[in-house]
Parts: C-alpha cells; sequence; structure tokens
C-alpha cells in the first residue's frame, strides 16, 4: 500500500561558468609597461607574450651595464618575470642586505636574452646572462603558488633558488616606495648551507652562465662604448651605497639581516 515516492529529487543545478580571465590580470596586461619603454624595430630584447609558462617556475639574473651597473633578478610568477634591479648583486652573506628596486614585469623570453641594448633606447648597455634556474617556494604555505602571490603582495617573498652559482633560500623584504613611487625591497640570503659569509659571489663570477663571455665580449669587443657620453658621471655611482656594507649589529647579535628587519617589524 505504500506509494513509492521519488525521494531523491536530482538537482539540477547548472554549473556555475567560471567566466573568462580577468582582462586586468594576464600577462599582456602585466607587459604594457614593459613593452611601452621599448622600440622593438630597434632593440634585440623580446616583446614577449609567446612563451607559456612551464610548471616550474624560472629564474634569472642578467648584469646590465645600462648607466649604472647592476643586476637584474627575474622570478617567474603568474605569466611573467617579477623583476628587480639590485646595484649590487646578490651576496651569499646572510648578514648583508641588497637593496632592490622592483620594475615593470618582463616577459619569459627575456630569461633567454643576452646581447648589446642600442645606445639612446631604455635600458641602453650591455646584458649578461649571470645566472639561471628554477626556483620554488619558500616559505609555509602548503600552497605554493598561494605563498608566493601572498608574499608578493605581502612584501616577504620567500624563495629557493637552483641556479648554477646561486643555490638556497633567500627572501625579498618590501620597505617603502622610492620617491618616484617604485617599490624598494631587500635581498636577503637566509643562513642555510649554501650561506657563505663575507661572499663575494658577483666578483667570484664575472662571464656568462650562459656563453661564458665577458661583459666586453658581450658587447662586441668594444670596451665600454655603452656609456661614452656618461662615463665620468656615472663610473663612481655605485661605489657606497649604504646597502654594500654588512650589517653589523647582525654579526654582533649572531641573528641574520631577515631576522632583524622582521623584529623590527613585529615592534
Ligand atoms: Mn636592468
Amino acid at each position: 500500500m505504500a506509494k513509492k515516492t521519488a525521494s531523491a529529487k536530482k538537482s539540477t543545478s547548472s554549473a556555475q561558468s567560471p567566466g573568462p580571465a580577468k582582462a586586468t590580470e594576464g600577462p599582456e596586461v602585466k607587459l604594457a609597461e614593459y613593452r611601452k619603454k621599448r622600440d622593438f624595430s630597434r632593440t634585440q630584447e623580446p616583446a614577449g607574450g609567446g612563451v607559456r609558462a612551464s610548471h616550474k617556475l624560472a629564474f634569472v639574473i642578467q648584469k646590465h651595464a645600462a648607466s649604472h651597473l647592476h643586476y637584474d633578478l627575474r622570478l617567474e610568477l603568474d605569466g611573467v618575470m617579477k623583476s628587480w634591479a639590485v646595484p649590487k648583486g646578490p651576496s651569499l652573506d646572510p648578514s648583508v642586505k641588497r637593496l632592490a628596486m622592483q620594475v615593470e614585469d618582463h616577459p619569459i623570453e627575456y630569461n633567454s636574452f643576452e646581447g648589446t641594448i642600442p645606445k639612446g633606447e631604455y635600458g641602453g648597455g650591455t646584458v649578461m646572462l649571470w645566472d639561471r634556474g628554477t626556483y620554488s617556494y619558500g616559505g609555509a604555505n602548503p600552497d605554493p603558488l598561494e605563498g608566493l602571490r601572498g608574499g608578493h603582495k605581502k612584501g616577504d617573498f620567500k624563495f629557493v633558488l637552483n641556479g648554477k652559482r646561486l643555490q638556497g633560500s633567500w627572501v625579498l623584504v618590501r620597505t617603502r616606495s622610492d620617491s618616484s613611487g617604485k617599490p624598494q625591497w631587500l635581498l636577503i640570503k637566509h643562513k642555510d648551507e649554501y650561506a657563505v659569509p663575507d661572499s663575494n659571489v658577483t666578483t667570484e663570477h664575472t662571464t656568462s652562465v650562459a656563453t661564458g663571455r665577458s661583459m666586453e665580449e658581450i658587447a662586441g669587443g668594444q670596451s665600454r662604448v655603452w656609456h661614452s657620453n656618461r662615463a665620468e658621471k656615472h663610473e663612481t655611482g655605485d661605489k657606497e651605497k649604504p646597502d654594500s656594507a654588512p650589517d653589523r649589529q647582525s654579526r654582533k647579535s649572531g641573528q641574520s639581516a631577515y631576522e632583524r628587519l622582521m623584529a623590527r617589524r613585529s615592534r
């Protein structure tokens, strides 16, 4: 006598479509500033957008003899290379903080660029591939990609390098913006088996990690043509930056520069 009833209602909720990726977040948008600064009919640098991100995150450091010599640190995130200009380059000494000025996102193709940018063009000068490899997240978030995004947003970007010349755990800590509004960060080596007190890694390695060439050889044998009319002004410009000296307080206390920085922050 009991009637069979259809007890289980089939819910046929239509699957919500995720919608198109936000136009404000793609590499095309992120690379707009990079492209605006360059005339690709004059420079051999890539315009970008042609390479799909692989599952492994890439990093590269390019030594760049522009008006000021510096090292460009680039870390892949969400389809572009997040980029910092580091005047003094990296140090393996955990007591040393290196100023790192964030610059515009670069295309992933830039990772294989070595050569000269014509004088008068943006960033004109010689570019050497100084180190390259892959990197991974170095923080505690169980989702590495979320950890990297969050760290970048927060200004406490922890990463582990797997390069030819640089390995191990590092951090970029955002401190403030300069007068032009560009974010300033500090690049610091964490204490680990790859840390080297009093490291001079940038003077130990002065040739291309890709081709073995010196800056002069990359420039085509013409020594220092890239800053001919600016030589006097810039020759000594980078010598005594405050970030060049090891953190004496760190030495005394046995804390790394990063630990001291974080302790000050939380006070
Ligand atoms: Mn540069």
